[in-house]
Protein backbone atom coordinates (compact mmCIF):
# COMPACT_ATOMS: atom_id res chain seq x y z
CA UNK A 1 0.00 0.00 0.00
CA UNK A 2 1.27 3.13 -1.03
CA UNK A 3 0.32 5.58 2.87
CA UNK A 4 0.15 9.41 1.84
CA UNK A 5 -0.78 10.16 5.08
CA UNK A 6 -1.60 9.24 8.29
CA UNK A 7 -3.97 11.30 10.52
CA UNK A 8 -3.25 9.88 14.29
CA UNK A 9 -6.78 10.38 16.09
CA UNK A 10 -9.94 11.86 15.05
CA UNK A 11 -13.76 11.86 16.73
CA UNK A 12 -15.07 14.02 13.48
CA UNK A 13 -14.64 11.02 10.47
CA UNK A 14 -15.83 7.69 11.12
CA UNK A 15 -19.51 8.30 13.51
CA UNK A 16 -19.27 7.27 17.12
CA UNK A 17 -15.97 6.31 17.55
CA UNK A 18 -12.41 6.93 17.28
CA UNK A 19 -10.43 6.96 14.66
CA UNK A 20 -7.00 7.24 12.93
CA UNK A 21 -6.78 7.79 9.55
CA UNK A 22 -4.75 6.22 6.32
CA UNK A 23 -4.56 8.57 3.69
CA UNK A 24 -4.04 6.57 0.50
CA UNK A 25 -1.40 7.87 -2.99
CA UNK A 26 -3.14 8.94 -5.89
CA UNK A 27 -6.91 8.97 -7.32
CA UNK A 28 -7.92 8.79 -10.84
CA UNK A 29 -9.81 11.90 -10.65
CA UNK A 30 -9.21 15.28 -10.67
CA UNK A 31 -12.11 16.87 -8.78
CA UNK A 32 -11.61 20.99 -9.34
CA UNK A 33 -11.86 21.28 -5.50
CA UNK A 34 -10.26 18.29 -4.03
CA UNK A 35 -8.38 20.20 -1.48
CA UNK A 36 -5.72 17.14 -1.15
CA UNK A 37 -3.84 17.67 -4.35
CA UNK A 38 -0.73 16.30 -2.84
CA UNK A 39 -2.55 13.13 -2.95
CA UNK A 40 -4.11 13.12 -6.26
CA UNK A 41 -1.18 14.69 -8.55
CA UNK A 42 1.80 12.61 -9.04
CA UNK A 43 4.92 14.91 -7.82
CA UNK A 44 3.23 17.61 -6.21
CA UNK A 45 4.84 19.56 -3.39
CA UNK A 46 3.13 22.21 -2.76
CA UNK A 47 1.31 21.47 0.61
CA UNK A 48 0.59 19.42 3.33
CA UNK A 49 -2.25 16.56 3.42
CA UNK A 50 -5.18 17.69 4.24
CA UNK A 51 -3.56 20.67 6.33
CA UNK A 52 -3.58 17.69 8.78
CA UNK A 53 -1.22 16.59 11.13
CA UNK A 54 1.04 13.54 9.84
CA UNK A 55 3.28 10.63 11.34
CA UNK A 56 5.42 10.77 8.07
CA UNK A 57 9.15 11.32 8.86
CA UNK A 58 10.09 13.90 6.79
CA UNK A 59 11.45 11.71 4.08
CA UNK A 60 10.45 11.94 0.80
CA UNK A 61 8.91 15.54 -1.06
CA UNK A 62 7.85 18.66 1.08
CA UNK A 63 4.63 18.09 1.93
CA UNK A 64 4.23 14.42 0.87
CA UNK A 65 5.56 12.77 3.72
CA UNK A 66 5.71 8.87 2.84
CA UNK A 67 4.60 5.99 5.66
CA UNK A 68 6.04 2.88 5.30
CA UNK A 69 3.70 0.17 6.35
CA UNK A 70 6.14 -0.88 8.82
CA UNK A 71 5.84 2.57 10.27
CA UNK A 72 2.51 2.28 10.18
CA UNK A 73 1.49 -1.31 11.71
CA UNK A 74 3.60 -0.54 14.76
CA UNK A 75 1.47 2.82 14.82
CA UNK A 76 -1.53 0.43 15.16
CA UNK A 77 -0.35 -1.94 17.44
CA UNK A 78 0.36 0.79 19.81
CA UNK A 79 -2.50 2.67 19.86
CA UNK A 80 -4.88 -1.11 20.06
CA UNK A 81 -7.26 -0.09 22.91
CA UNK A 82 -7.10 3.45 22.62
CA UNK A 83 -8.62 3.50 18.51
CA UNK A 84 -11.26 1.77 18.01
CA UNK A 85 -11.41 1.90 14.18
CA UNK A 86 -9.33 3.19 11.20
CA UNK A 87 -10.80 5.63 8.49
CA UNK A 88 -9.63 4.76 4.96
CA UNK A 89 -9.52 7.28 2.63
CA UNK A 90 -7.19 9.26 -0.65
CA UNK A 91 -7.03 9.76 -2.94
CA UNK A 92 -8.84 6.71 -3.83
CA UNK A 93 -8.01 3.63 -2.03
CA UNK A 94 -9.92 0.96 -4.09
CA UNK A 95 -7.03 1.64 -7.17
CA UNK A 96 -4.64 -0.17 -5.06
CA UNK A 97 -4.70 -4.45 -5.80
CA UNK A 98 -3.74 -4.94 -2.21
CA UNK A 99 -6.42 -3.18 -0.64
CA UNK A 100 -8.15 -6.04 0.89
CA UNK A 101 -4.77 -7.59 2.44
CA UNK A 102 -4.24 -4.24 3.83
CA UNK A 103 -7.52 -4.17 5.21
CA UNK A 104 -7.35 -7.67 6.97
CA UNK A 105 -3.79 -6.93 8.39
CA UNK A 106 -5.71 -3.93 10.19
CA UNK A 107 -8.68 -6.14 11.00
CA UNK A 108 -6.36 -8.68 12.73
CA UNK A 109 -5.43 -5.96 14.93
CA UNK A 110 -8.81 -5.27 16.01
CA UNK A 111 -9.99 -2.29 14.43
CA UNK A 112 -13.20 -1.58 12.58
CA UNK A 113 -12.86 0.02 9.36
CA UNK A 114 -14.48 3.18 7.53
CA UNK A 115 -13.98 3.22 3.59
CA UNK A 116 -13.82 6.64 1.85
CA UNK A 117 -14.33 5.86 -2.20
CA UNK A 118 -15.27 7.79 -5.66
CA UNK A 119 -17.80 4.86 -6.25
CA UNK A 120 -15.24 3.95 -9.80
CA UNK A 121 -14.07 0.55 -8.57
CA UNK A 122 -17.99 -1.09 -8.02
CA UNK A 123 -16.15 -4.47 -8.02
CA UNK A 124 -13.60 -4.16 -5.65
CA UNK A 125 -16.42 -2.35 -3.05
CA UNK A 126 -18.39 -5.44 -3.85
CA UNK A 127 -15.60 -8.03 -3.28
CA UNK A 128 -14.58 -5.68 0.38
CA UNK A 129 -18.35 -6.32 0.94
CA UNK A 130 -18.49 -9.68 0.29
CA UNK A 131 -15.80 -10.62 2.25
CA UNK A 132 -17.54 -8.53 5.16
CA UNK A 133 -14.19 -6.73 5.50
CA UNK A 134 -15.43 -2.59 5.64
CA UNK A 135 -17.83 -1.64 8.66
CA UNK A 136 -19.15 1.78 7.29
CA UNK A 137 -19.14 3.08 3.92
CA UNK A 138 -18.59 6.98 2.63
CA UNK A 139 -19.07 7.20 -1.28
CA UNK A 140 -19.03 10.93 -2.82
CA UNK A 141 -21.43 11.92 -5.06
CA UNK A 142 -19.79 14.43 -7.16
CA UNK A 143 -22.76 15.62 -9.12
CA UNK A 144 -25.35 14.78 -11.40
CA UNK A 145 -24.71 12.63 -14.24
CA UNK A 146 -24.70 15.09 -16.96
CA UNK A 147 -22.25 16.96 -14.82
CA UNK A 148 -19.96 14.32 -13.04
CA UNK A 149 -16.96 14.55 -15.69
CA UNK A 150 -17.27 18.40 -15.51
CA UNK A 151 -16.62 18.06 -11.76
CA UNK A 152 -14.23 15.47 -11.59
CA UNK A 153 -12.06 17.03 -14.17
CA UNK A 154 -11.51 14.03 -15.97
CA UNK A 155 -13.87 10.70 -18.07
CA UNK A 156 -15.00 8.24 -15.97
CA UNK A 157 -17.31 4.89 -16.64
CA UNK A 158 -20.53 6.48 -15.12
CA UNK A 159 -22.17 3.03 -14.96
CA UNK A 160 -19.64 1.86 -12.65
CA UNK A 161 -20.80 4.76 -9.99
CA UNK A 162 -24.25 3.86 -10.40
CA UNK A 163 -23.37 0.31 -9.82
CA UNK A 164 -21.56 1.40 -6.46
CA UNK A 165 -24.64 3.28 -5.51
CA UNK A 166 -26.50 0.00 -6.04
CA UNK A 167 -24.16 -2.04 -4.21
CA UNK A 168 -23.97 0.17 -1.28
CA UNK A 169 -27.87 0.77 -0.64
CA UNK A 170 -28.11 -3.01 -0.72
CA UNK A 171 -24.87 -4.06 1.48
CA UNK A 172 -26.86 -3.62 4.52
CA UNK A 173 -23.74 -1.74 6.25
CA UNK A 174 -24.08 2.02 7.70
CA UNK A 175 -23.07 4.40 4.93
CA UNK A 176 -23.36 7.72 3.91
CA UNK A 177 -23.45 9.41 0.89
CA UNK A 178 -21.47 13.08 0.50
CA UNK A 179 -21.39 15.82 -1.89
CA UNK A 180 -18.91 18.97 -1.65
CA UNK A 181 -21.50 21.76 -3.59
CA UNK A 182 -19.19 24.04 -5.18
CA UNK A 183 -20.84 26.97 -6.81
CA UNK A 184 -20.21 27.47 -10.46
CA UNK A 185 -20.02 23.34 -10.42
CA UNK A 186 -23.55 22.62 -8.45
CA UNK A 187 -26.65 24.29 -8.41
CA UNK A 188 -30.23 24.18 -6.57
CA UNK A 189 -31.33 21.95 -9.84
CA UNK A 190 -28.48 19.58 -9.56
CA UNK A 191 -29.39 19.11 -6.03
CA UNK A 192 -32.33 17.42 -6.82
CA UNK A 193 -30.47 15.60 -10.00
CA UNK A 194 -28.13 13.41 -7.37
CA UNK A 195 -31.71 13.15 -4.98
CA UNK A 196 -33.00 11.26 -7.88
CA UNK A 197 -29.69 8.75 -8.22
CA UNK A 198 -29.73 7.93 -4.66
CA UNK A 199 -33.22 8.19 -3.67
CA UNK A 200 -34.01 6.61 -0.16
CA UNK A 201 -30.73 6.20 1.38
CA UNK A 202 -29.93 6.52 4.77
CA UNK A 203 -27.56 9.59 4.44
CA UNK A 204 -26.14 12.22 3.07
CA UNK A 205 -24.32 15.25 3.99
CA UNK A 206 -24.00 18.48 1.62
CA UNK A 207 -20.56 19.71 2.70
CA UNK A 208 -19.77 23.08 2.58
CA UNK A 209 -16.87 24.28 -0.25
CA UNK A 210 -13.67 25.34 1.17
CA UNK A 211 -11.28 27.63 -0.80
CA UNK A 212 -8.49 28.76 1.89
CA UNK A 213 -6.41 25.46 0.69
CA UNK A 214 -4.27 24.08 -2.00
CA UNK A 215 -6.91 22.74 -4.30
CA UNK A 216 -6.53 20.44 -7.45
CA UNK A 217 -8.08 23.74 -9.59
CA UNK A 218 -6.41 26.93 -7.87
CA UNK A 219 -8.71 28.78 -9.73
CA UNK A 220 -11.33 27.78 -7.38
CA UNK A 221 -9.24 29.36 -5.03
CA UNK A 222 -11.31 32.46 -6.18
CA UNK A 223 -14.84 31.43 -6.06
CA UNK A 224 -16.95 32.00 -2.58
CA UNK A 225 -18.29 29.70 -1.27
CA UNK A 226 -22.34 28.95 -1.05
CA UNK A 227 -24.39 31.48 2.14
CA UNK A 228 -25.65 29.41 5.03
CA UNK A 229 -29.00 30.33 3.76
CA UNK A 230 -28.60 28.66 0.26
CA UNK A 231 -26.98 26.05 1.87
CA UNK A 232 -30.47 25.47 4.31
CA UNK A 233 -32.30 25.53 0.94
CA UNK A 234 -30.92 22.74 -0.66
CA UNK A 235 -30.71 20.62 2.00
CA UNK A 236 -34.54 21.25 2.29
CA UNK A 237 -34.20 19.84 -1.87
CA UNK A 238 -32.11 16.84 -0.56
CA UNK A 239 -34.35 16.28 1.82
CA UNK A 240 -37.07 15.10 0.17
CA UNK A 241 -35.32 12.24 -1.43
CA UNK A 242 -33.66 10.55 1.68
CA UNK A 243 -33.85 9.81 5.02
CA UNK A 244 -31.27 12.22 6.62
CA UNK A 245 -29.63 15.03 5.36
CA UNK A 246 -27.79 17.56 7.09
CA UNK A 247 -24.82 20.33 6.21
CA UNK A 248 -21.50 19.86 7.27
S1 LIG B 1 -12.02 11.70 -5.68
FE1 LIG B 1 -11.45 12.63 -3.71
S2 LIG B 1 -9.20 12.52 -3.64
FE2 LIG B 1 -9.83 12.15 -5.77
S3 LIG B 1 -9.66 14.16 -6.74
FE3 LIG B 1 -11.79 13.88 -6.04
S4 LIG B 1 -11.90 14.80 -3.99
FE4 LIG B 1 -9.71 14.50 -4.51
Amino acid sequence: MIIGGLQKFSLLDYPDHIAAIIFTQGCNFRCQFCYNPMLVKPGYTGGKVSNRPSAGDGQGQKGHPLITEDDLFAFLDKRKGKLNAIVITGGEPTLHKDLPEFIIKIRKLGYKIKLDTNGTNSQMLKDLIGRRLIDYIAMDMKGPLDKYEKVIGVKTDLMKIKESITIIMKSGLPYEFRTTVVPDLIGFKDIASIGKLIKGASKWYLQIFKSDIDLVNPEFNNTKSYASGEMEEMELIAKKYVKFCAVR
